[in-house]
């Protein structure tokens, strides 16, 4: 089923577009269409806005138990679409079916319920001395998202936002608003109070800098690119409003001697091609003591082959197209280039995959050795399936090296106990790191330190987000 939409959700209806454009959908498995969408204006951006602002009194006076109950229904309502979500997903971005179901469907599911049980335990007032200090919903969120974990990315902000008692205008990626439309839907069924929740699809350019710029938006919280981060924060700087970035990635994946180079290794390059590579915190370098060079690419190499490229909508596939032709070509770019700049390619490159549909966005799962620091493939943010293989001296050459980048989104390390790689996780400047393969956690803090951005979601942390203190003075304490 394709998503053809002609409407927006604003003020708990179904609104009609001011003006007349249209986005079309490309699934990018094969060409073929996958929808269509209307692009919004400045005027439909206004409209939603004045409606969360018209919600946001009522709504901020809701108390946590009553936010987390209908998030609980919303949650429900999304649960029973579930199957629908992971094939749309799929169809607009082409991550694998099986993936979609297990992550990029069951993972906002998750969110969204520890939403819901943490707004209940979150501390709204506290006591200092003869002050009562009170945490109060910012105000108007208009939250705007990427296209590579599309629920995942829409729940963070929406999800949050909600609980904390913030009233939302959401702009979904261009490439992936289905899903987006699915929550509206259920949103919509389970009778939210109107204009709590807003949703207006578009460009960047108009419906998300409409929103950066606009004087009814107390808050931006933005996952996407450095580049269009770094102009939403500009945008949104006339009005001083409070800006959340969540941006990308170029993230190490450290196996330290005395690690299980056979366990470590592959899970490297899983962590890495995850979602064909488009994953924020993917950990796109692997950094390997010099002296087992040759024994991690080795290990490397045979994972990477063993990794099943091919139609998404197949079970047995690891790996589908990128998002876009657009990203492919960028992709093919990165490792022409890298190429060109040194690096080897051990498997994979910027050839044709063999047996697949020519009109598809495929990118050969790749891995690049010889890659200098300086090589770009080692310091630009690829969001592509492409690993790069790195030699250390010893573990301070190995912090240095993974420190050496613009980003500090995530990481991991490998070593021969959980001591050992703390000791190293401890002195990475990143926002979160795996020690030998801890496995993602939903209810802790996830952000970026230096050019990932600034902010966290998920957890208490990403409730907390949304909220202002106001300290109330007593003349008694
Ligand atoms: P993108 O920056 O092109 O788009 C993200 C969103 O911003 C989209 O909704 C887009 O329409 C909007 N946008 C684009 N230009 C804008 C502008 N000038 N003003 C306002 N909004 C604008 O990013 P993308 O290609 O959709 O996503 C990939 C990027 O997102 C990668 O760099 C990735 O690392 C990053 N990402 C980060 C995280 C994280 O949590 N740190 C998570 C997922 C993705």
């Amino acid at each position: 089923m394709e998503t053809v939409r002609d409407a927006f959700y604003i003020d708990g209806r179904w609104a009609q577009p001011i003006g007349d454009a249209f986005i079309d959908l490309i699934s990018p498995a094969d060409g073929a269409r996958a929808g269509r969408v209307p692009a919004g204006c400045d005027a439909d951006v206004d409209k939603a806005v004045a409606a969360a602002s018209r919600a946001f009194e009522a709504w901020s006076q809701t108390s946590p138990a009553e936010r987390s109950g209908w998030l609980s229904r919303i949650q429900a309502g999304l649960k029973q679409r579930s199957e629908m979500l992971a094939n749309t997903i799929t169809r607009e971005m082409g991550a694998p079916i099986a993936f979609s179901r297990r992550v990029q469907v069951a993972s906002p599911l998750a969110l969204l319920s520890s939403f819901a049980r943490l707004v209940e335990d979150l501390e709204f007032e506290s006591r200092v001395g003869h002050s009562r200090v009170l945490r109060e919903p910012v105000g108007v969120v208009a939250a705007i998202t990427p296209w590579n974990f599309p629920l995942r990315q829409v729940i963070a902000k929406v999800g949050a936002a909600l609980a904390a008692g913030c009233t939302v205008v959401l702009k979904p990626s261009e490439l992936t608003p289905g899903d987006a439309f699915l929550l509206a839907d259920v949103i919509d069924e389970v009778g939210l109070p109107a204009g709590v929740f807003n949703l207006v699809t578009g460009t960047g350019p108009e419906v998300g800098e409409a929103l950066a710029r606009h004087p009814g938006v107390d808050m931006v919280s933005f996952t996407g690119s450095t580049r269009a981060g770094r102009r939403v924060s500009e945008l949104a700087a006339a009005t001083v409003k409070r800006v959340s970035l969540e941006l990308g990635g170029k993230s190490a994946g450290i196996v330290l001697d005395g690690a299980d180079f056979d366990r470590a290794v592959p899970a490297v390059v899983q962590a890495c091609m995850l979602n064909g590579g488009q994953t924020c915190s993917a950990l796109t370098r692997l950094l390997v003591p010099s002296r087992h060079y040759a024994l991690a690419a080795e290990l490397a190499a045979a994972a990477v082959r063993g990794l099943r490229l091919g139609d998404p909508m197949d079970a047995q596939t690891d790996l589908g197209p990128m998002v876009s032709q657009v990203q492919k070509s960028r992709v093919l770019d990165y490792i022409r280039r890298g190429r060109e700049a040194g690096a080897t390619v051990l498997v994979g490159g910027d050839g044709a995959p063999a047996g697949l549909n020519s009109a598809g966005a495929f990118v050969l799962p790749t891995l690049m050795g010889d890659v200098a620091q300086d090589n770009l493939v080692a310091r630009e943010e690829i969001f592509g399936p492409v690993l790069v293989l790195m030699p250390f001296q010893d573990e301070a050459d190995a912090i240095r090296i993974a420190n050496d980048s613009p980003y500090g989104l995530s990481g991991g390390v490998w070593a021969a106990d959980d001591p050992a790689a703390e000791r190293v996780a401890r002195r990475l400047r990143t926002g979160q790191v795996a020690i030998n393969g801890g496995l993602f956690n939903i209810e802790a803090p996830f952000g970026g330190y230096k050019q990932s951005g600034n902010g966290r979601e998920q957890g208490l942390a990403g409730i907390e987000e949304f909220l202002e203190y106001k300290a109330l003075q007593f003349r008694k304490s």
